[in-house]
């Protein structure tokens, strides 16, 4: 009698509603997905799709806001997140980079650089973020590639490649070892339909010579992938390069031919407006980390110039940045956070609206990472990357506005269930790819354990008793 109900599904998601962050920005009242293997194949009404489809399974329900995966797209996945909230947030800039991170990340082992690795995963999963790109700082890269292949994230990643800086000497690598390193790396993890892939990434700033950033474009154009690096937090990067090349840092790249379309620029919080036309021009993304920039002193809120770029038609997504600069991973709090940072400072509320800020975290992040046809909105054809909110809980309550709730009311403490690549990875608040337990008593001991060999005080500043 029912004879649409034909097809076989793996998956049947039921919401409240779906947040599509379509063409269109459809949001579904009483919606549903259905998933076969790792994709998409309907999106509508749950009406319309429980007569369509015989799922294996069936999950979600009225309880549920279901919203694309979100996109990290600066985050230090090694190094910090195992040394979380060491460094106090009183330091000056330049302590806090050479002094603090620079000797925390230069004393940790493979194992430790995993167990972080897996830290930042997990939390970023159990936040709701599901795509992230690495910030191109992993010391023990084949090590932590393996072992994060099992956890069920999507991200592209890069280890530490620079070649000015003699210190740390941990990290001291000539031209040629740079660029050696970088292409190997790209040789043998350049995997782009896996979940994880190398992708060209440099440390950036004025830590590289001319030669290893054009060494760097020259892979990102050979193994089409984007290409990543820190520019321009503080007045460090502009004054460096002034003094080396008379110029700014992007009036020089774009000189020197590394910039394009590809390029994906952490921070760019003191920039120029010629700058910002060329990166208009060029079409590169920013990647802008609110939760840094406030901690750091930075000063966006006095020279940031992020609503002039989006106006200039630039693209800039979100990052949650290391857990030092920001103690967290959860984009959804960076969503909130870029959602009134610039309506304060301009005195404007139409500043970066939340339907604006969760753009941000998720289809403007997937056009940074060069995957905006794969995943950032659920579409017919695209990857099952999904989280499902739960709205049985007090700031969720009452529902009646989903986006600016979702901003405004919501972070990432709500997400209770998480898909990659159409396999659930988090399911009731808990990730399900690893021991958890396991996971927490590992990074308490390796954390206590760097901490300690760094010979950094431990200067928290009430007395422990
Ligand atoms: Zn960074």
């Amino acid at each position: 009698m029912d004879q649409k109900k034909t097809m076989n599904v793996d998956l049947l998601v039921d919401a409240w509603y779906v947040v599509t962050m379509n063409e269109s920005r459809d949001i579904i009242h009483r919606g549903s997905l259905a998933i076969r293997d790792d994709t998409i194949i309907d999106v509508g009404k749950t009406s319309e799709l429980e007569t369509k489809y015989i799922p294996k399974r069936r999950i979600g329900g009225d309880r549920f806001v279901v919203t694309p995966g979100m996109i990290n797209t600066h985050i230090h996945i090694t190094g910090e997140p195992i040394t979380r909230g060491y460094v106090p947030d009183d330091t000056p800039f330049m302590e806090n980079v050479f002094v603090w991170l620079c000797t925390l990340y230069s004393v940790q082992r493979p194992e430790e650089e995993i167990a972080s690795a897996k830290l930042a995963s997990v939390e970023m999963l159990r936040s709701g973020t599901t795509c992230f790109l690495e910030a191109g700082t992993i010391l023990h890269f084949d090590e932590v590639f393996e072992e994060l292949s099992t956890i069920g994230i999507r991200g592209r990643v890069g280890s530490w490649v620079w070649d000015i800086p003699p210190e740390p000497s941990v990290y001291r690598q000539s031209t040629d070892q740079a660029i050696i390193k970088l292409q190997r790396q790209l040789e043998k993890y350049h995997c782009p339909n896996d979940l994880l892939s190398a992708w060209s990434i440099l440390v950036g700033h004025t830590t590289c010579s001319d030669p290893l950033w054009k060494a760097a474009k020259t892979f990102s154009d050979q193994y089409d992938v984007g290409m990543s690096f820190h520019m321009s937090p503080a007045e460090m990067d502009p004054e460096g390069f002034i003094t080396s090349f008379g110029q700014r840092p992007i009036v020089h790249l774009a000189d020197i031919g590394v910039l394009d379309h590809k390029c994906a620029l952490t921070h760019a919080v003191r920039v120029s407006d010629a700058e910002i036309d060329i990166l208009a021009e060029v079409g590169a993304s920013i990647a802008h980390c609110p939760t840094t920039a406030l901690k750091v002193s930075y000063g966006i809120t006095q020279v940031g110039k992020f609503p002039e770029m989006v106006q200039k038609g630039i693209n800039v997504s979100l990052g949650t940045d290391g857990n030092n600069a920001s103690n967290y991973s959860d984009l959804m709090r960076a969503a909130y956070l870029v959602a009134g940072l610039f309506k304060d400072a301009r005195e404007d509320p139409q500043m970066f609206p939340a339907e604006k800020a969760f753009e941000m975290a998720t289809i403007d992040g997937a056009k940074t990472m060069l995957m905006q046809d794969q995943i950032g909105s659920l579409e017919v054809g695209k990857k099952a990357d999904l989280v499902l909110h739960d709205t049985d809980r007090p700031e969720w309550r009452p529902l009646l506005n989903v986006m600016n709730q979702l901003v405004w009311s919501a972070d990432g403490r709500g997400v209770h269930t998480v898909l990659v690549d159409g396999k659930i990875v988090v399911e009731d608040y808990r990730c399900i790819t690893l021991d958890e337990e396991r996971l927490w008593a590992d990074v308490q001991s390796m954390g206590e354990a760097v901490a300690g060999r760094s010979g950094l005080p431990d200067k928290a500043k009430y007395p422990t008793l």
